[in-house]
């Protein structure tokens, strides 16, 4: 497996060159093995080393560490989330439990970067979800109600006012939830590797290629090297199917999204000067789009099938294009070629959109599927299954079950079949807000 990715991700290009870069090319035991060194397998690793500060501790990423997902994304830290069903009683309840989850993931994130004095651009503005359709203030309504049960503070807003706040009148209703935190996403899992304890061993572009259970032993093969671990974590999300872990259940999914350069203070004077700030779509496929706080603005409005290891230049382009209208569409007074960055990334769904945090065999374990949460709750799970990999129970661990496990997804072709015109009709439905 060769895993390969665009390195134009501005969140990245934001941060010093790493120099301490360790390839694996031996033959190692060891008592854990982490896969994958995003939010979810650094979480993991620091947790693991105060558990165990004896212990042989390795995390292997394909890519370097952090670089993948945990780099590329929108950088919301999100307390609730809109895009699932939850109308009757029993569905409050459902929803309950996930913001539960999220509000936990929200604390885990906080403690770290407290504990460790993390500078990541944390801005608890809060967050909108918006429309330029006025009649999703139907759903904005029923979503307010859910809210409001809940003791979510919130308000609901119209044209005039979001126009004032956002720089753009291109939104005609939206909610804007006072909880919510909107932070740099390069720099929170940049400083997750830099605290990594002495006794974890990190190596990087060392991608696991298979491995096997044999009596208490795992073997994990890559291409110059092996490990025999007692223990093991897989925390790859979108590449949780590719390496056979719960392949029935979940499924990648690729994003793109664009970065402007920094706005001229004639361009930032034009749109009112706003404030920083986040909106998400009311429509699942709509986009996401953030005011940065050095002026910038990120938009993400794709979500597909696609081969995750790799994205042409010539498709991220395409992709680019679109996102250099979805933002004209909403600051027509900017200029056309602001865009300085476009990039890919690859998240993992469920059905249900539960997550995955189990106990998959003796010593074997995973965490992953947050769709677009993996912040928090990455954070969250990779701290809470390293805890329940050392067979310890915690409150977190008990919230975290009481949700719904993911449910059974068809086999190929069904599918891609089913995934691509799901999202076909949802990228129709949300066509003005891409
Ligand atoms: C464009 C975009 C926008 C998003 N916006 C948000 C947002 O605003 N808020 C939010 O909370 N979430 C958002 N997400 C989702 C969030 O980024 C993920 O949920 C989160 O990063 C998951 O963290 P992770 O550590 O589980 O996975 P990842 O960060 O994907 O880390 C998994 C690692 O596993 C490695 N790996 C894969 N296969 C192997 C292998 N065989 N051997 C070794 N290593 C391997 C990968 O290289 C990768 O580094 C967004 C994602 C994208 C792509």
């Amino acid at each position: 497996m060769n895993i390969i990715n665009d390195n134009n991700c501005h969140w990245i290009n934001d941060l010093n060159f790493r120099n301490n870069i360790n390839i694996f090319n031996s033959t190692e035991d060891s008592d854990w093995l982490i896969v994958g060194a995003g939010y979810t397998g650094l979480s993991a690793a620091r947790k693991l080393a105060q558990i165990y500060p004896n212990q042989k501790i390795i995390i292997v990423d394909a890519l370097l560490a952090g670089e993948g997902a945990s780099s590329r994304n929108s950088g919301y830290l999100v307390d609730t989330t809109l895009n699932d069903g939850f109308t009757s009683n029993k569905e409050l309840d459902n929803y309950k439990k996930k913001t539960d989850i999220y509000d936990l993931g929200i604390n885990t994130v906080k403690k770290f970067i407290y504990e460790y004095q993390v500078d990541c651009d944390w801005n608890e503005c809060g967050k909108y979800f918006a429309s330029s359709k006025i009649e999703d203030e139907k759903i904005l309504k029923s979503f307010s109600d859910t809210l409001t049960k809940l003791g979510f503070e919130h308000n609901l807003l119209s044209n005039n006012e979001l126009s004032k706040r956002l720089g753009t009148s291109f939104y005609n209703v939206a909610l804007h939830t006072k909880g919510g935190v909107l932070l740099h996403p390069g720099k929170l899992v940049r400083a997750m590797i830099d605290v990594l304890p002495k006794n974890v061993n990190l190596y990087e572009n060392s991608p696991l290629l298979n491995w096997n259970k044999n009596g208490d032993v795992i073997n994990c093969n890559f291409k110059n090297g092996q490990i025999k671990t007692k223990k093991i974590i897989f925390a790859i999300n979108g590449f949780l199917k590719s390496l056979g872990i719960k392949s029935n259940y979940n499924f990648p999914i690729t994003l793109t999204a664009s970065m402007t350069r920094p706005l001229t203070n004639d361009e930032f004077m034009s749109i009112g000067q706003p404030k920083e700030w986040g909106v998400l779509p009311v429509r699942p496929m709509g986009a996401t789009i953030r005011m940065t706080k050095d002026r910038r603005i990120l938009i993400r409005n794709t979500a597909e099938v696609h081969n995750p290891y790799k994205m042409s230049k010539l498709n991220l382009e395409k992709r680019s294009i679109s996102q250099r209208i979805g933002i004209k569409k909403r600051f027509p007074q900017l200029p056309d070629h602001i865009i300085q960055s476009s990039w890919s990334g690859v998240v993992s769904r469920t059905r249900n959109s539960s997550q995955i945090f189990e106990k998959i065999d003796n010593n074997i374990f995973a965490a992953g599927c947050y769709n677009g949460s993996g912040i928090g709750v990455g954070t969250l799970f990779g701290e809470q299954i390293a805890i329940k990999a050392s067979e310890e129970n915690t409150k977190e661990i008990e919230t975290i079950e009481s949700r719904n496990k993911p449910t059974w997804l068809p086999p190929q072709p069904f599918l891609n079949i089913g995934i691509k015109t799901r999202l076909i009709y949802e990228r129709l439905r949300a066509k003005s807000d891409i």
